[in-house]
């Protein structure tokens, strides 16, 4: 019997790494561009981290983490976000006392264990960023509009919806209301929003039951509750986003699954993927670097999910890797192998992507390799042409031929072709 992966683990293989690397690249592009700086942190994490921050009466310290027993005793945790163990990071190394606001990304695995669908998996992969001691709605507007221009150079359409979600000054009045609401529709809720009315009575305006949203119609808005500091928070915020040209909707019922979210919430949303329909989500957290243990900062960030933003990729036209080689190098025969091998290694060490086959393979089957590659060019090389000191260069892409003399001094022939071909690209 052979090993498979686990469920919910998926192996992401050569033929669509390239639409990662290129979200990535894209990715890292415009965070640098918004003056953010790549942090890497670890993937285990005390549990305690996450139940503190992410909060005990949610579905993914619930029900969804990965937490298992250390050998030394403790409870571990498989990270299932991101902004918990940046910030845990942030404050156990000081960072607050290099520079006031610190912008700060990260790109990686997290785990939930959640029922597996299209676009739902166990380990799945966030791009997630934060910006950490700044309560000013500008920032607010500035990141969510990193999070479109992301999207937008990506070519993905999506939608952006937001909300507010209040402060600690204004929330528990908003609150007191919404459960004396819930208290008075009896019974009739889903399992999930019976437990919750009472654990965490937010979280009711969240569940995805048609049955239960229509129960929660008339109920309060936040909106309508917030204290004049968070109303003007959002106004300002909202008048950001207008500024500078984003669309968004206003959704008074978004209250997200982390409970240390305060004041702006967001997400990015799409209708091609089913039930999947979220392709990121954020907002601010200004309670919660203190609550970690750290300085009274404020902070705000998003994460959108790799996984989605691949399918959603994969849906447009095909996108060339952009690793495709420069060169095949076409060998016939033992001693056009060995000159070969090292005209190659002289291109490669010239920074050009080189391919070549090693088995000795017929003049046909070989073309057919650089075909499958999209090679652009091919070069070949046989007994009569080591003979005549000369090589045919064939460009695919353009359809011509012509004899290349091949050199004596491999390395001065390699970075005058190298730069020939850069001139050509
Ligand atoms: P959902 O409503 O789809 O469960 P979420 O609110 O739990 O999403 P967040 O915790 O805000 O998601 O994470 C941010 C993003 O990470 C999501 O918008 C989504 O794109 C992605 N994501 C979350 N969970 C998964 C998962 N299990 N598999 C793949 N991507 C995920
Ligand atoms: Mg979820």
């Amino acid at each position: 019997m052979t090993v498979t992966a686990l469920k919910g683990f998926k192996d992401i293989l050569p033929d669509e790494v390239h639409v990662w690397q290129r979200i990535e690249r894209i990715a890292r592009d415009i965070f640098h561009r918004f003056g953010f700086a790549e942090i890497k942190v670890p993937v285990l994490e005390k549990t305690e981290l996450f139940v503190r921050s992410i909060g005990e009466a949610t579905d993914i310290v619930e029900k969804e983490m990965y937490t298992f027993v250390d050998r030394n005793g403790a409870s571990v945790t498989m990270r299932p976000e991101g902004t918990a163990s940046v910030l845990r990071a942030f404050i156990e190394h000081g960072l607050h006392a290099k520079q006031p606001v610190n912008r700060l990304y990260t790109i990686g695995p997290m785990f939930r264990h959640e029922r597996p669908q299209k676009g739902r998996l166990r380990q799945f992969h966030q791009l997630s960023v934060e910006v950490v001691g700044t309560d000013k709605p500008s920032v607010d507007a500035e990141l969510m509009a990193m999070a479109w221009l992301l999207l937008q150079e990506l070519g993905l359409s999506v939608s952006l919806q937001i909300n507010s979600l209040g402060c600690p000054q204004c929330r528990p009045v908003f609150k007191e209301k919404l459960v004396g609401f819930l208290e008075g529709l009896g019974s009739g809720l889903c399992a999930d929003c019976e437990r919750r009315r009472h654990t965490n009575p937010l979280r009711v305006l969240d569940c995805k039951s048609e049955h239960c949203q229509q129960h929660y119609r008339q109920a309060p808005v936040i909106l309508e509750h917030l204290c004049a500091g968070c109303a003007d928070h959002f106004r300002a915020t909202t008048d950001g986003l207008v500024s500078l040209g984003i669309p968004y909707a206003v959704n008074a019922f978004m209250v997200r699954g982390l409970d240390y979210y305060t004041r702006t919430t967001f997400e990015l949303l799409t209708d091609a993927l089913g039930a999947q329909s979220a392709v990121g989500a954020g907002g601010r957290y200004d309670g919660l670097v203190q609550q970690l243990g750290g300085p009274d900062l404020p902070g705000i960030g998003f994460a959108m999910g790799v996984e989605r933003l691949v399918l959603l990729s994969s849906q447009q036209e095909a996108v060339a890797s952009g690793n495709e080689p420069e060169l095949f190098l076409v060998a016939l025969g033992e001693a056009a192998l060995a000159t070969g091998l090292r005209l190659v290694h002289g291109l490669r060490s010239c920074g050009l992507r080189v391919a070549m086959d090693h088995e000795g393979r017929s003049l046909k089957s070989q073309m057919k390799q650089a075909d499958k590659l999209r090679a652009r060019r091919t070069l070949i090389i046989g007994d009569n042409e080591l003979a005549a000191g000369a090589g045919l260069l064939k460009d695919m892409l353009v359809g011509s031929q012509e004899t290349l003399p091949l050199p004596g001094e491999v390395a001065a022939w390699s970075a005058a072709l190298a730069s020939r071909f850069r001139q050509e690209q």
